[in-house]
């Protein structure tokens, strides 16, 4: 895989006395799909909010987050995108009451602060990906379908211009065309030689388009291996693939 972009080690958290994460260890390399699979309640987003310093302030959160050789562990939310990590939230979070192209501009806040001096040159790299947000660059983003919101969700964060994308359930609640069409473009994303680490429900379609998969138990890795051979495991299969 090369050297990974994403470098997690012993990572855990915990909700006041509870431990959510008992310790999980893992890497994403550029240019490659990683996804986590596993049942409700496992700690999936709980990991994904752990390496992006998203836990709530009572969490408790140890264990290394490196990106790119630097180690991030120390470093708030926003530092973190900074050094090129970037997180699409389950809930999407986007800001129903401003316009489309002002939701995409605040993704580059972080270049801006850092004083970047081309901080808004991906607005154009999004609206070449994501069509259909640049013929809605003026409507509130209150009024989109929800495949578009997701689309403004991925395009905001693309802002950033990220080394590593952290997607939480991106296909949640979303139409299967416009679930395929998702996917798609998570795969062009990876074309461009960003990192990709995708928590999904949809474990079928993640395992189609990742390269490396973790399956995620009770806040542990209970398997991992090629993307390709865990869609032929047996326990895979039986516990999230269903019947084929
Ligand atoms: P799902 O697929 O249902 O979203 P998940 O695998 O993402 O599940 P998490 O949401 O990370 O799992 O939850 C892991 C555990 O941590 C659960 O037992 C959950 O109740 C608990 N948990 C999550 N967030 C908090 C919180 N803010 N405070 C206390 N406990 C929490």
């Amino acid at each position: 895989m090369g050297s990974p972009i994403l470098e997690v080690k012993d990572l855990h958290v915990s909700y006041g006395k509870v431990e959510a994460l008992h310790g999980v260890n893992l890497n994403v390399g550029a240019g490659r799909i990683v996804t986590v699979i596993g049942p409700n309640g496992a700690g999936k987003s709980t990991m994904l909010n752990g390496i992006a310093g998203a836990v709530p302030t009572t969490a408790s959160v140890s264990g290394s987050i490196g990106m790119a050789g630097q180690e991030l562990t120390e470093l708030d939310v926003e530092q973190r995108v900074y050094h090129g990590m970037c997180l699409v939230p389950e809930k999407r979070e986007l800001f129903a009451t401003m316009t489309v192209e002002d939701n995409l501009v605040l993704g580059s806040y972080p270049r801006y602060k850092a004083r970047e001096k081309n901080y808004g040159d991906q607005l154009e790299v999004v609206f070449e990906l994501f069509p259909r947000l640049k013929e809605r660059r003026r409507q509130d983003a209150g009024t989109l379908s929800g495949g578009e919101r997701q689309m403004l969700a991925l395009g905001r964060a693309l802002m950033a211009k990220p080394k590593l994308l952290m997607l939480d359930e991106p296909s949640l609640g979303l139409a299967p065309l416009i679930v395929k069409e998702i996917f798609h473009i998570i795969v062009r994303l990876k074309e461009t030689g960003v990192g990709i680490l995708l928590v999904e429900q949809n474990a079928r379609a993640a395992l189609q388009a990742a390269d490396y998969a973790y399956v995620l138990e009770n806040g542990e890795v209970a398997l991992e291996g090629l993307a390709s051979e865990l869609a032929n495991d047996a326990k895979v299969i039986d516990t999230y693939l269903g019947l084929t």
